[in-house]
Formats: structure tokens, C-alpha cells, sequence
């Protein structure tokens, strides 16, 4: 494996209890996956029953109590092995937002449900098909009648639907033209997704270029216990703000596992390819996109710690963030373009699993936040430059 330059480790025992249990689900179980466009149910279960899904909930429910920063080493590694976090990667971040928000009464009935595994809490049901990343315009609303919500509306993409128990749900309780912020009177809730299968919300799922199991959701008059909510009716874009903190830091990590299995796979490649009667790793015009791949990767490392770091103090991590995920996503892609590229013709067999991870790495310029958003973010927020929109 390529050598990072961080000489001390201090996650070292995570890092390699988590390589010893993806060593036991090598590219010939990830490519079966992907090829039968299957969930990786055996691998899920085993990362559930070794705690690793549970990483981020408190012991006194059930799990390690530990912070983003390991659980992003988690979902580094699974990258890095060669899988896919996108089947499990929910969870992480959508426990923040439980942890966070949620109330005792709630933190005690789900948390320990979903740290035994008896539960997953994978899907987060934000994105619309006709507002897209103004999520402020979202028309998906919650009406309050008596001891319950009533949902209507419709979401697009939402992931891991078929493959989860609770959704945290995020829809108007207020109207747009009501409220004196647009961030305000949205609400988030925790839904149980095999119940309003049954009594009001429909799943289209949608074929895509990746093995990412993702769906269309209708919701007709779905009825959803008031108790459900979340916090404090109308907070919920703030709350799921803290979620998407984490989530985009996450994905960094996930990148940055994908960089490192791209440069690792494209240098033993080179070594051992031999064109033109050497080496083809010994021309310069090789060496130096793997190069700059792998000092683009180190790079977003570090502002990744930066943003676990302050994640895990409670401080505003915005930025940080937002800023990981926009250099982990372009590193990856990068390092996924080398690596392709110098494996010639063999990139594009499935069986050397470079395509695959190809796919894989591209969704994050667009998901779960585009690359030109976060631009814009950093350019306005940031910078202070006037709001575009
Ligand atoms: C495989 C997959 C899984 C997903 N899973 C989930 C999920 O589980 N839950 C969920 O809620 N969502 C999910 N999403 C949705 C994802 O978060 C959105 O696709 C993403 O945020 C972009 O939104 P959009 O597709 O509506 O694009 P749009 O908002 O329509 O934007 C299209 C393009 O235009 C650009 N653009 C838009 N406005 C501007 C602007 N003002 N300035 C510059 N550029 C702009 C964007 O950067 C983008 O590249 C998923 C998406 C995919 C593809």
C-alpha cells in the first residue's frame, strides 16, 4: 500500500481491525455485487456485527462512543479495500443528526435498535426533483393534525430505501411565504419506511450508473406519529445542516479511501507493465499525473482531519467541511483518471475493477453536494461576496 506521510497514526487499531474484516471481502465479492446490481448484504452485516455501524452511537445505547473522526477512518478503509461505503455510509451521518437533536425519549428507543443491528437508519429523504439543491424551496409538506403529521409530496434520489428501516425525513411545516427565513419551518422526522410502504408513500427506484441503490419516493397522505419529529418543529434545516456536516466530511474520507486504492493499484501497475521494452511507470509523462494524484490525495487528508477535528469539538465546521469534500471528490477523480488511463485497454475490463471504482469516485462531484455549490459556499459564506442567489 502507497505510504501516506503522516508518520503517526493514532487510529492505527481501528485502521486495521477494519482491513482485516474487508480482507475477507476481496474484488471478486465487490464485482459480483456490482454486476448483479445487488446490495453487499453479507459485508453490511458483518461491518454491523463488528460495531463499526454503531461507531458514532454513545455506550450507554449500545455503542463505541467514539467521534467522526474514526468513524471516517471506517468508511476510508472500506474504500480503500476496495468496496463501496455508499451501502452503509447513511448511517454514519444520519446518527448525527439523531445524536444532536433528538430527544432522550428517542435516543433511547432507537439508538440501541440500531447499534444491535436489528435496525438500519440509512436513508435521509432530502432532494427534490423539482427545486434540486435549493432545498429551502423543497414542496414536500407535513400538516399537524391532532397526535399525528400528514405528508405530501415527492423526493428524488433518496438512497438505501429498500435497504433501511428509518428514513429522516425532511419536509415544510411551514410555508415558504409564512416564515421571515426561508431555512425556517422545515421540519425533519424519523420515518419507519417498511410502515408508510404500507399506508401512503411509494418507492420508484432508479437505475444509474453506479450499484447505489437509490429511489424516487410519492407520499400521499402519509400519516406520521407527531412523536416523530425531530427536535423542535421548524428547526429541521438547521438540524440537518449539523447531518450534512458530517456527511460531507465523511464522503471526504471515502474519496480519500478511493485515491489511495486508485494510486495504489495504478503504481503496481506501471512497475510491472512493460511497453516499448521498460517499464511503462519509468516515462516521466506516467509518473507525473500519479504524482500530482497522490499529493492531491495527501492534501485533502489534512483538511479532512481539520473538519473532523472541529466536528467532533462542536465548533462551526462549515467550511472545513465543505472544503474536504471539494478537494477529496477532485483528488479521487483525478487519481481515478490515472489509473484508468495507464492501465490502457485493461482499465475498462471489469475484472481489474478499476472501472468500477471509476464509477464509484464520480458521483461525488455531483452527490451529496456539487462541486459548483460548494464553490459557491466558500465564495459567499466564506469570502463574503454577494449572494447569487
Ligand atoms: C446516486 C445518488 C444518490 C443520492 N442520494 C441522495 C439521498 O440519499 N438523499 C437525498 O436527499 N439526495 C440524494 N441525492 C441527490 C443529490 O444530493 C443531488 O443530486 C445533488 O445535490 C444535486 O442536486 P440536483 O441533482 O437536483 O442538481 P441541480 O440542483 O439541478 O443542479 C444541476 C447542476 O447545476 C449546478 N448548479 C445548480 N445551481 C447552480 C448555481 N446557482 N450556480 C452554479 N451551479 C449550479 C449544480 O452544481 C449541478 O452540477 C443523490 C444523488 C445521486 C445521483
Amino acid at each position: 500500500m502507497t505510504k501516506t506521510t503522516t508518520t503517526e497514526d493514532p487510529y492505527a487499531d481501528i485502521r486495521d481491525a477494519v482491513r482485516d474484516l474487508c480482507a475477507r471481502f476481496p474484488d471478486e465479492y465487490h464485482r459480483k455485487v456490482d454486476e448483479k446490481r445487488g446490495y453487499p448484504a453479507e459485508f453490511v452485516d458483518a461491518l454491523t456485527q463488528a460495531g463499526w455501524m454503531a461507531t458514532l452511537i454513545p455506550e450507554q445505547y449500545g455503542g463505541s462512543g467514539l467521534g467522526l473522526a474514526e468513524a471516517s477512518v471506517v468508511m476510508e478503509e472500506i474504500n480503500r479495500s476496495g468496496g463501496n461505503s455508499g451501502a452503509c455510509h447513511g448511517q454514519m451521518y444520519n446518527m448525527n443528526t439523531l445524536l444532536r437533536h433528538g430527544s432522550e425519549q428517542q435516543k433511547q428507543f432507537y439508538l440501541p435498535r440500531i447499534a444491535s443491528g436489528e435496525w438500519r437508519l440509512q436513508s435521509m429523504g432530502v432532494t427534490e426533483p423539482t427545486t434540486g439543491t435549493d432545498t429551502t424551496k423543497i414542496k414536500t409538506t407535513a400538516v399537524k393534525k391532532g397526535d399525528k403529521y400528514v405528508v405530501n409530496g415527492q423526493k428524488v434520489w433518496i438512497s438505501r430505501v429498500q435497504h433501511s428501516d428509518w428514513m429522516i425525513l425532511l419536509a415544510r411545516t411551514t410555508p415558504l411565504a409564512e416564515v421571515t427565513k426561508k431555512s425556517e419551518g422545515m421540519s425533519i422526522f424519523m420515518v419507519d419506511l417498511r410502515e408508510a410502504e404500507k399506508t401512503g408513500m411509494t418507492v420508484r427506484p432508479i437505475p444509474n450508473m453506479v450499484n447505489h441503490e437509490t429511489n424516487e419516493l410519492f407520499f400521499e397522505n402519509l400519516e406520521i406519529p407527531a412523536e416523530n419529529l425531530i427536535g423542535e418543529e421548524g428547526k429541521g434545516f438547521r438540524y440537518i445542516l449539523d447531518g450534512l456536516n458530517a456527511e460531507r466530511t465523511l464522503i471526504a474520507a471515502e474519496c480519500i479511501g478511493d485515491g489511495y486504492w486508485f494510486i495504489d493499484r495504478v503504481t503496481k501497475y506501471v512497475k510491472e507493465r512493460v511497453v516499448f521494452g521498460r517499464p511503462i511507470g519509468q516515462n516521466q509523462g506516467v509518473q507525473f499525473p500519479i504524482a500530482e494524484a497522490h499529493i492531491e490525495v495527501e492534501a485533502a487528508n489534512l483538511m479532512r482531519w481539520e473538519a473532523c477535528r472541529l466536528f467532533d469539538a462542536h465548533q462551526p465546521c462549515g467550511a472545513q467541511a465543505n472544503m474536504a469534500k471539494y478537494l477529496a471528490a477532485k483528488a479521487s477523480w483525478e487519481a481515478a483518471n490515472a489509473c484508468i488511463q495507464f492501465h490502457g485497454g485493461f482499465g475498462f475490463a471489469n475484472e481489474y475493477d478499476v472501472e468500477r471504482k471509476f464509477r464509484e469516485t464520480r458521483l461525488y462531484q455531483v452527490a451529496p453536494i456539487s462541486t459548483n455549490l460548494i464553490l459557491s459556499y466558500v465564495a459567499e459564506h466564506v469570502l463574503g461576496l454577494p449572494r447569487s442567489f
